[in-house]
């Protein structure tokens, strides 16, 4: 009831949330009492919880931040909503987010913009950007998000919270509306790392219905929370540090990492000499990846269907027109085209080469180092509406995190100090394959 009470209070303005599932949560509270009395209660048996709207929830709204959506109610879960509902947390409602998770500023929603509770005339990051405010603001502890190019760690930087990404293949995606496949993967908020390791470790595991899950023994996330920092190599790279971070968010990020040498750890110079080719290349595959799975979104089996057509093929071309947003359109618009005949070899197979390149980049500075550090954005939050008309100018603005999405590899953002006008500031760090723990007990120590 608390949190709910403060999402009443708080939400009005922030618009954090698509749909609040009051009856559900207190039936859900209920039942967490229950398991607290007998003795059978887990880690977050009874904690209030958000789901991102992109995950399906069954008899609960599941609207993808669309208006092709925004009737659809999914008749099961997803394998993370199980996940959670099992260890007893108390799902209080779904969260806002960019149009088909498209997005790093949160104002492509059919449900509006969100505002950042720390200065609502400012954006809080996309595409998670309901769940990363929602914690922000205290309305939930924990909630969960999705990251195909950031839209975990941005949020989380600019709402000066805690958010994870783990290794690709660690989270199911069965349930997870898609996005870009090969990239997309379920994460973690809280307002700590410890907080954010024991909502991952519930999150991850093996699913026989996601075909890119992982079959391994997956460890606790809080694992290492213990770990002194002493003897922690970690990479800063100079690609990262020449240029693009506005001026706060350097002597933020400088200062969270000269913290980092107090406390033991070496720090060492690295390079990921094609960084800055992964907005390009994230660029081509992701909106591939896109115009093929938002092809189911016909109009014919879920989804928003167009009230007047004249044959088949019109109701396809007025429900697809109706239903999705100005982005959305443009992805798919590049998407196919990158995909079509004479293009495919000039633009998705180059892309995949840079992928590769990139992901040896990373391989060649994990043999210097066991943490790669740097920015999570370039800048702090900006003004609701500064960059909408501007889509180059905003993908931009993922230069340090898509990156790491192309090579599958784990990384969390946390608070690292504060820039202009008091802003939040994150610091990035990146960790080998399966490294969560390590990643968490880092941030934990400079917590
Ligand atoms: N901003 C990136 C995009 O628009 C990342 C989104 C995400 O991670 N879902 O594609």
């Amino acid at each position: 009831t608390d949190s709910l009470a403060r999402i009443q209070a708080r939400d009005g303005q922030i618009n954090a949330f698509v749909t609040v599932d009051e009856g559900g949560a207190l039936a859900a509270a209920r039942a967490a009492d229950a398991r607290i009395k007998d003795g059978s209660a887990g880690p977050l048996t009874g904690i209030p919880l958000a789901h991102k709207d992109v995950f399906c929830t069954e008899g609960v709204l599941t609207t993808c931040g669309s208006k092709m959506l925004a009737n659809f109610t999914s008749p099961y879960d997803a394998h993370v909503v199980s996940l959670l509902k099992a260890a007893g947390a108390v799902m209080v409602g779904k969260t806002n987010m960019d149009e088909f998770a498209m997005g790093s500023s949160n104002e492509s929603s059919h449900a509006g913009p969100t505002r950042n509770p720390w200065d609502t005339t400012k954006v809080p990051g996309g595409s998670s950007g309901g769940s990363a405010a929602a914690v922000a603001a205290r309305m939930v502890p924990i909630a969960t998000g999705t990251d195909t190019g950031g839209s975990v760690r941005q949020p989380a930087a600019l709402c000066g919270i805690t958010g994870i990404k783990p290794t690709y293949g660690s989270v199911s995606r069965f349930g997870m509306i898609a996005y870009a496949s090969s990239l997309d993967q379920g994460g973690a908020f809280a307002r700590s790392a410890e907080d954010c390791a024991t909502l991952l470790t519930a999150m991850m595991g093996h699913d026989p219905r996601d075909s890119t899950s992982l079959e391994r023994s997956y460890d606790d996330c809080g694992a290492s929370l213990a770990q002194p920092l002493a003897g922690l190599r970690i990479g800063l790279p100079r690609e990262f540090f020449a240029e693009g971070m506005s001026d706060d968010v350097r002597a933020a990020v400088d200062a969270a990492i000269a913290e980092y040498r107090r406390l033991g750890a070496t720090l060492v110079e690295v390079s990921l000499p094609n960084a800055r080719l992964a907005i390009p290349a994230y660029y081509v595959i992701a909106p591939a990846e896109a115009s093929s799975n938002l092809s189911r979104f016909d109009g014919v089996r879920y989804g928003h269907r167009a009230a007047q057509y004249t044959d088949l093929n019109d109701m396809y071309c007025k429900s697809r027109a109706e239903g999705f947003g100005p982005e959305v359109k443009r992805r798919i618009l590049v998407g196919t085209y990158v995909l079509s005949h004479g293009y495919y070899d000039a633009y998705y197979i180059k892309a995949q080469k840079l992928r590769r390149l990139i992901a040896q980049d990373f391989a060649a500075a994990f043999e210097q180092c066991d943490i790669i550090a740097g920015p999570t954005n370039p800048t702090v939050a900006y003004g609701l509406g500064e960059k909408t008309s501007d889509p180059v100018q905003m993908y931009l603005g993922d230069i340090y995190t898509v990156a790491v999405n192309l090579a599958g590899l784990p990384a969390l953002s946390h608070p690292a100090g504060f820039g202009a006008g008091g802003l939040p500031v994150g610091l990035q760090l990146i960790g080998k394959y399966f490294h969560e723990a390590n990643l968490l007990g880092a941030a934990h120590q400079f917590q």
